[in-house]
């Protein structure tokens, strides 16, 4: 599933659009994770795309007043193509046409989504979103003054949208190897000085996978086709039996709200 350093970089890969016309979109198959609004996107006709952002895992396309939000799911992808090419792919379900490209949204098992928007900050997928984890607003105090009323494992806490956006499963196994602390163990009794090593963390390794171009996964390809960009180095996540690459240990693999959790059980208490 693309985690946010995959969402950042195919919202770079699609940016060359900002300022562009686009003229229609035609939609394949509405039925995505939530139904496509049919009537709002036909109403969508040669409109400039003012700007294009990330919000979480959201790509928001920006138009005069109106936002597209647009979730890539667990196998979104975007592909750009010259207009006029008959290159088409199964799933693909959404085509933005513009004069001499078109922008593909393809979707295998389509828990993507688009909506279309007059208020994205009060949108519902939105306004319940925790703090962006580049951001100054995420820092230890704000950390430390949110987990005391959490009953939650550290790592079902940070991968909790309201608490931080854009952690998965991956990168919360990463930050918590880095941060030496157990993702069984409950967050309220994290001291300050481990929030702090937490934020430091989460900040270093997701900007060291935005800069990498997010890690390679079988469903990420990048909007201008390419699979296989750099990777960022894994210590724990996948690594399972394998050696811890600190202690030598072996790493552990358990099931934790029926996800693969890894771990290295002498590096994290
Ligand atoms: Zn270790």
């Amino acid at each position: 599933m693309p985690e946010l350093p995959e969402v950042e970089t195919t919202k770079n890969a699609v940016l060359p659009f900002k300022g562009k016309i686009l003229k229609q979109i035609i939609v394949n198959n509405p039925s995505l994770r939530w139904p496509i609004d049919q009537k709002a996107i036909k109403k969508i006709k040669d409109v400039k795309i003012l700007s294009i952002s990330r919000r979480a895992k959201y790509i928001f396309l920006d138009l005069d007043n109106l936002t597209i939000i647009i979730h890539l799911g667990m196998t979104g992808t975007f592909r750009i193509q010259n207009l006029g090419s008959n290159e088409t792919k199964k799933h693909d379900h959404i085509i933005f046409e513009f004069k001499d490209k078109i922008l593909i949204f393809n979707d295998p098992r389509r828990f993507g989504s688009l909506h279309i928007t007059e208020d994205p900050q009060d949108h519902f997928l939105i306004k319940h979103l925790g703090p962006e984890p580049l951001e100054e607003d995420f820092n230890s105090e704000y950390l430390f003054r949110k987990i005391k009323k959490a009953g939650v494992s550290t790592k079902s806490f940070l991968m909790n949208q309201k608490n931080v956006v854009g952690i998965g499963n991956i990168y919360a196994c990463e930050i918590l190897f880095s941060s030496g602390i157990s993702p069984k163990r409950k967050i309220k009794y994290l001291n300050k000085s481990q929030c702090k090593e937490i934020v430091r963390n989460t900040k270093r390794i997701i900007k060291e996978a935005i800069t990498k171009g997010g890690t390679t996964l079988k469903d990420f390809y990048s909007a201008d086709g390419n699979k296989g960009y750099f990777k960022i180095e894994l210590n724990v996540y996948d690594r399972e039996n394998k050696e811890c690459r600190v202690c030598k240990d072996k790493i552990i693999r358990f099931v934790q709200n029926q996800r693969s959790t890894f771990y290295c059980k002498s590096c994290q208490s």
